[in-house]
């Protein structure tokens, strides 16, 4: 369940520890078969092995982020791309991967020349990992990132406009808007004032610069909480985020709406989970 505010978390908090390191091992589980993915996709079999014998040696550079995507960039311009998906979590242990909370949920092992670790857990194994030197490869066709400049109200509005899908299935959609998922979709529809099942195209200009202002933030303020734990989030020193505290309508379903006291509703919206208030949000 980690959205973007939780990624970057992970990465501002593994770029000082980690940068400027040098992976001296990695191990993948037999047991996660489909941790490692290949670019293009389709080839398996070795593709783990290989994976973590191209990974040992590398310099870590960088740490950026797309979306949900961190990007930790290596020497010889090769990028090591992690997509954490449901329940995955990459935790530095200065002890080793073997006592964390966790551990029987360990999938891969990446050992560090300080005696650090990283430490890939993931209860469900949804989570992904590529080693390539074409980043477009894998995030090539996200959306604009939701925080950044290149994003305004009118560019939001230009892509609502287009859509007759629910508003909240374009929010999801991460090759119109990178990052956003469940939990911040439908607070930022509560913020905006917006039913999450209208018609995206339904929306005024002005609905689309309430919706554009309420996305960035609910972004930041999820981010100055360190990120939502509804369940399985943690940060990269196996912590729990803030942010679940301060929800408004997400998984609220019955409760009083902080505004007006209706009970929040709960329904299903393009397939996903969705709350929010009948009053507040026309
Ligand atoms: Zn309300």
């Amino acid at each position: 369940m980690p959205e973007l505010p939780e990624v970057e978390t992970i990465r501002r908090d593994l770029t000082p520890r980690i940068v400027g390191r040098t992976i001296i091992e990695a191990w993948v589980s037999p047991n996660a078969p489909k941790l490692v993915q290949a670019v293009p996709a389709g080839r398996q079999g070795e593709l783990a092995d290989a994976f973590c014998r191209r990974l040992a040696g590398r310099r870590i550079e960088e740490l950026d982020r797309r979306g949900k995507y961190l990007l930790i960039r290596l020497d010889g311009g090769v990028t090591w791309i992690v997509h954490l998906r449901m329940t995955g979590g990459l935790i530095h242990s200065r002890g080793g991967c073997e006592g964390l909370p966790d551990g029987r949920f360990l999938r891969a092992r990446f050992g560090l020349d300080d005696g650090a670790a990283l430490c890939y857990v993931d209860l469900r194994k949804l989570g992904t990992m590529w080693l390539t030197d074409d980043e477009s490869a894998v995030v090539g066709k996200l959306g604009p990132e939701p925080l950044g400049e290149a994003f305004g109200p009118r560019e939001l509005h230009r892509l609502l406009e287009k859509r007759r899908a629910p508003v909240k299935a374009v929010l999801l959609d991460q090759g119109a808007i990178a990052g956003v998922g469940n939990i911040y979709a439908d607070e930022a529809l509560f913020e905006a004032g917006i039913r999450p099942s209208k018609p995206a195209r339904a929306l005024s200009r002005r609905a689309a610069e309430r919706l554009h202002w309420a996305v960035r933030k609910v972004l930041m303020e999820a981010l100055e909480d360190r990120g939502s734990s509804f369940r399985d989030y943690v940060d990269a020193e196996g912590e729990q985020g803030m942010h679940q505290l301060r929800v408004k309508v997400f998984r609220r379903t019955g409760e009083p709406c902080y505004a007006c006291g209706t009970a929040i509703k709960r329904v299903k919206v393009g397939g996903r989970s969705t709350h929010y208030c009948p009053k507040c949000q026309r």
